[in-house]
């Protein structure tokens, strides 16, 4: 339901200067989201100071009836952190970091982005892994799992939280972790927001004295994209990457006749001692004379590129696992991605294996222990003839692809219906899900989300 206008006043009444409604200076920018194809306009936005304003705003909406999106980081695919009418919990101002650095232990508010808890972390030596991009919201990516730069090392990010403090549907701040609600603690490792709101999660710090990583840009040919995914395959664990296969950005270091040109735009992450991380890499630089090696000894925040301010753009996108690259596999993804004439479109690889398939699929709600490459699909489009355009080559993309595992990853679905939803949480892992979801929240009331339904029975 929207908000009705008498109760705006209430909750101006109970929030005063935290309410921005679209009479507010800075309400435009306070409903943007990451994603320009995005447009919700919120009935009212408040911004949470604390636990407290969480449960406040909850208690609020559930009595009002009003429907409830919460925002952390504001990237989601699908425009969950956002409504058309109703309320929005944003919790940008929620970024108190609490580090110890000797129990190598943080307790982070979600509020917090990737990048900001990186960089407070770095300055210790110390590192939770989490995806690829700076400006992210640690609360979405935590929930949904989250798959970076650490991934084969340390694991998933979920696979470094050790406890949460969580707001419930009715209101009260719960704490949770592997003895308390165990199930709930379960359910939060990448069942996303549906079982409650997460004002701040316990994370390991995990160390990272030293670091070898950046870009390194190669030809993209079959036999290059092919030997580059069984180069990452075979590499130590101290080894994550990111293969882009994409028209070479106008980037200085791509000389000018390759702009626009398919390349592999990998990004290289040893977690280790740069010498012994320069032997490991030796393989990827002999794939084939690099267009550009930006990979040097680094320190661990420098992994995440700057961001351009007001960046918001429009895209279409798809997300699947396969189980393997080969060249005719690489053949196929190369041609389709020569087909069409988006400004921006990639196929982006990412090995996984490593610290990941370590964790019982059973351990956690995210189910993919054993899927061994996530491919990420994406096209820009400018314009609604354009974006069908774009979506068709996408999804087609997606089918051919497909091989023997059937699963995607939960963070990079868009709002693609039920059916690629149940793909991210196979048999079991929805049971289960479904079952602890009837247990906290009868009555979906967090259900602007992927969501999965209480169980009926
Ligand atoms: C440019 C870009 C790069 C990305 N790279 C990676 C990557 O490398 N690895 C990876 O794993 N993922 C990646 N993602 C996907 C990302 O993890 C998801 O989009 C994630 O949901 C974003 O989190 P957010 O907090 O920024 O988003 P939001 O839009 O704020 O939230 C996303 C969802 O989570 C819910 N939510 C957020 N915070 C809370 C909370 N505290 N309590 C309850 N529910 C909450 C929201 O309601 C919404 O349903 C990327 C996304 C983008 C746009």
């Amino acid at each position: 339901m929207s908000i009705q206008p008498d109760a705006i006043a209430e909750l101006r009444a109970r929030f005063h200067h935290k309410v921005l409604t679209a009479k507010d200076e800075g309400y435009d920018a306070a409903r943007t989201v990451f994603y320009g194809g995005i447009d919700h306009r919120p009935g009212a936005i408040v911004r949470a100071a604390d636990a407290n304003d969480v449960s406040r705003a909850v208690a609020w909406a559930r009595e009002t009836g009003v429907e409830l999106a919460v925002r952390s980081g504001g990237h989601s695919f699908a425009g969950h952190s956002s409504s058309e009418g109703g309320l929005v919990l944003d919790l940008k101002e929620m970024r108190a970091l609490e580090l110890d650095a000797v129990r190598r232990q943080a307790w982070a508010e979600t509020g917090l982005t990737a990048g900001e808890y990186t960089i407070a972390a770095g300055a210790h030596d110390l590192a939770t892994g989490f995806g690829d991009t700076a400006t992210v919201g640690i609360g979405g990516l935590t929930l949904g799992g989250g798959v970076g730069y650490l991934v084969r090392k340390h694991g998933l990010t979920i696979d470094n939280v050790l406890a949460a403090e969580v707001v419930m549907a009715d209101g009260t701040l719960v704490h949770t972790d592997a003895e308390t609600h165990p199930d709930l603690f379960w359910a939060i490792r990448g069942g996303g927001g549906n079982f409650g709101v997460v004002t701040k999660f316990l994370y390991r710090l995990n160390p990272v004295p030293a670091f070898l990583g950046g870009l390194l840009i190669l030809p993209a040919t079959s036999e290059n994209v092919a030997a580059f995914i069984a180069e990452a395959e075979a590499a130590p664990n101290e080894l994550s990457t990111i293969a882009n296969v994409m028209p070479a950005p106008p980037m200085p270091m791509v000389p000018e006749e390759l702009h626009g040109r398919l390349v592999v735009f990998a990004i290289l992450a040893y977690a280790g001692e740069p010498e012994a991380g320069e032997r490991v890499l030796a393989p990827f630089r002999k794939i084939a004379p690099p267009i550009a090696d930006m990979v040097r000894p680094i320190r661990y925040p420098e992994i995440y590129f700057p961001e351009e301010e007001g960046y918001h753009p429009t895209a279409v996108a798809r997300t699947l696992f396969v189980d393997t690259i080969d060249r005719a596999v690489a053949q196929d993804l190369l041609a389709r991605l020569e087909a069409s004439d988006a400004p921006v479109r990639v196929a982006q690889l990412r090995v996984l294996g490593g610290a990941v398939s370590q964790v019982p699929i059973e351990a956690t709600a995210f189910a993919h222990r054993k899927s061994r490459i996530m491919v990420n699909l994406a096209a820009f489009y400018t314009g609604e003839e354009d974006r069908s355009l774009r979506e068709t080559w996408v999804s087609d993309f997606q089918e051919a692809l497909r091989q023997r595992d059937r699963g995607v990853y939960v963070n990079f679905l868009g709002d693609e219906g039920p059916e690629q939803l149940r793909l991210a949480y196979p048999g079991p892992t929805w049971e289960r899900l479904a079952a602890i979801k009837r247990r906290y929240d009868p009555d979906n009331f967090f259900h602007v989300n992927h969501n999965i339904p209480p169980r009926k029975d």
